[in-house]
């Protein structure tokens, strides 16, 4: 794949966009005329997928370029309705690929899935008989996935937690089983659910409790991806505001959010400004990426910033981002949906793992372009210039009005649909 350095490139029309990433992954003829799908997603697709089906939602879907992780060149499927996201996430990748790129990491993706047990007659007893017959428990839940096994993943390991067992409702005691499985490429909730149900009746005889519910578990802790940026204060420099300014802008913004919920909150929002449109982009499921990355940050007991960021000793900004992440390349949405499949073409990822680091990248990058705005010149500049479009298109403007009347809004500093309504009329005439 050639540089994902591609400038201009939102000056230009979408068809030339096109064309620009397809050189940029170096198509042939064949691959090229296929690359973006004709129609989005079909209704007789969508009708399989969901219920109730009535049409189709579409988003936009962007391109975050500039990005070097791991020495490997990425353009980035973004969908999203939000101004100004990719826009921030390309500019601050351009500043750390010339700091050198993302390095980012994963370990072992295990998967965890929980079978719950109440009314055992003792608990303890319960959870030494589950530990006992561990490796036939793993057995039943790997021949209800054989397939899993053939490609090298499945049941890896087991464990009992017995949960409020000094408390005196019955309804409250309970023996939680949580198995972990390695489900290769995929996110593997439904594996780990049919595991978790086969090995259930089992649970039952060995606990001589009564199992209630056998579920995934979104909180993927043993399923983490992280990404890191060194960036020297020369490449931070902003208009008037120098390196290190901006630097310990950063820092301080950081040091806000690891100590305030309040603020926590919207930084972390930030940061998945940038997770959720390439997660989207690829099919997978982001309401489970969302609760499983909230958890993590709230998992010192108070809710807290899921990045850092510091100085290091030659006085480099250094920002790392470590989050759960249950996302897969094949099965779900992924398999089924055209502009997924497309998604993960223009990634040319090789695996999951290599996606759940590419996507904690971007979310890195997203955060540091809110942190950088908003220890400089705040976040309201760049975001109203792309938002005053959106609100010129709600106007009623098309073509090359739009770009006429959101100047004239920014120009006035009038950036609201009675103004834009106005200028409509004004230019239409
Ligand atoms: P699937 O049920 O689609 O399973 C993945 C399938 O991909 C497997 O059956 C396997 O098929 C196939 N496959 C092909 N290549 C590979 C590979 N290299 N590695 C692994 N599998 C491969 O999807 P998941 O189990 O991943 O479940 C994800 C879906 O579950 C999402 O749509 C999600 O929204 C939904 N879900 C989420 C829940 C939650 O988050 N709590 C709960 C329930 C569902 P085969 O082995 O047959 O060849």
């Amino acid at each position: 794949m050639k540089t994902s350095r591609i400038s201009g490139f939102y000056r230009k029309p979408v068809e030339e966009r096109k064309e620009l990433i397809l050189d940029m992954m170096e198509l042939n003829g064949g691959e090229r005329s296929a690359f973006f799908p004709t129609e989005p997603l079909e209704l007789e697709i969508a009708d399989h997928m969901v219920e109730n089906v009535v049409g189709t939602f579409p988003l936009p879907l962007g391109v975050g370029l500039n990005f070097l992780i791991n020495d490997k060149e990425y353009a980035v499927p973004m969908a999203i309705e939000e101004a100004s996201v990719i826009a921030s996430a390309s500019h601050i990748a351009k500043i750390v690929r010339d700091a050198g790129g993302f390095k980012a990491s994963s370990g072992e993706r295990l998967m965890i899935g929980q079978i719950q047990v109440v009314g055992c007659p003792d608990f303890e007893e319960a959870k030494a008989a589950v530990l006992n017959e561990k490796s036939e428990l793993i057995e039943i839940c790997n021949d209800a996935y054989p397939s899993l096994i053939q490609r090298g993943g499945g049941v890896r390991d087991l464990d009992v937690r017995i949960l409020n067992e000094h408390e005196d409702s019955d309804y409250s005691k309970m023996l939680i089983v949580h198995i972990y499985a390695d489900t290769c490429d995929a996110m593997g909730a439904n594996m780990i659910n049919t595991m978790a149900e086969a090995a259930a009746p089992r649970v039952e005889l060995l606990t001589k409790g009564k199992v209630y519910l056998r579920i995934l578990s979104n909180y993927a802790v043993k399923s983490l991806a992280r990404a890191t940026c060194i960036i020297p204060p020369s490449l931070l420099k902003t208009g008037d505001f120098d390196g290190e300014a901006v630097r310990d802008g950063v820092i301080h913004a950081y040091e806000f959010a690891a100590s305030d919920p309040f603020r926590a909150v919207t930084h972390n929002k930030g940061i998945m400004n940038g997770i959720d449109p390439v997660v989207i982009a690829t099919g997978n499921d982001w309401r489970a990426v969302e609760a499983g990355a909230h958890a993590y940050a709230a998992r010192s007991g108070q809710y807290s910033s899921m990045s850092v960021w510091s100085k290091d000793e030659a006085g480099n900004l250094v920002g790392e981002l470590e989050l759960p992440m249950s996302i897969g390349t094949v099965g779900g949405a992924t398999r089924v949906h055209p502009m997924a499949q497309m998604a993960l073409k223009m990634l040319d990822i090789k695996s999951a793992s290599e996606l759940a680091q590419v996507i904690v990248s971007v979310g890195l990058a997203q955060n540091l372009g809110a942190l950088k705005a908003l220890a400089t010149d705040g976040i309201q500049k760049g975001h109203m210039a792309l938002h005053a479009r959106s609100v010129a298109v709600a106007a009623g403007a098309t073509g090359e009005l739009i770009e006429i009347i959101a100047e004239k809004m920014i120009e006035t500093k009038e950036i609201r649909s009675g103004k834009a309504k106005e200028l409509v009329e004004e230019y239409t005439l």
